[in-house]
């Protein structure tokens, strides 16, 4: 059963177990090269209680938006915030107006993980990439 999405989540995403990491965020329709997926909202927060909730969290659902605010999505019901890093992404994120938006970098057929190149975390390479690309990182 699909349940009502807010008019930002753009295409259906299901989220799932995920062969890259806990649960992943995936295509639950065809979606077309370049259009808005969807986005995340959060609640917002300073830099310096990101870095604080971050150090309590083993699973961290937090994204700066600059030097000074930061967004967590903790307790956001939005699929997105499921989305796993791949170093060879289908889609990309874009930071705009305090909110986290998705788009896709190719066309992403139904059933298909969505991935983003998360780029620099504060994981500092210590965490383990599985996404399983070629050309894989091996860490974040
Ligand atoms: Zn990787």
């Amino acid at each position: 059963m699909e349940t009502a999405r807010p008019a930002y989540q753009k295409f259906a995403v299901a989220v799932r177990a995920s062969a890259i990491d806990g649960q992943g965020a995936f295509a639950a329709e065809a979606i077309p090269q370049r259009l808005k997926i969807g986005e995340i909202r959060g609640e917002s927060i300073s830099v310096a209680e990101a870095r604080i909730r971050a150090t309590r969290s083993e699973r961290i659902m937090i994204v700066e938006l600059s030097d000074r605010r930061a967004i967590d999505f903790s307790k956001s019901a939005d699929p997105m915030r499921y989305t796993n890093h791949s170093c060879r992404p289908n889609a990309r994120l874009c930071i705009r107006q305090g909110r986290v938006e998705f788009y896709a970098l190719r066309a992403i057929p139904e059933g298909e993980e969505i991935t983003v190149d998360y780029g620099e975390t504060h994981h500092e390479g210590r965490l383990a990439c599985r996404c399983g690309a070629p050309g894989c990182r091996g860490a974040l």
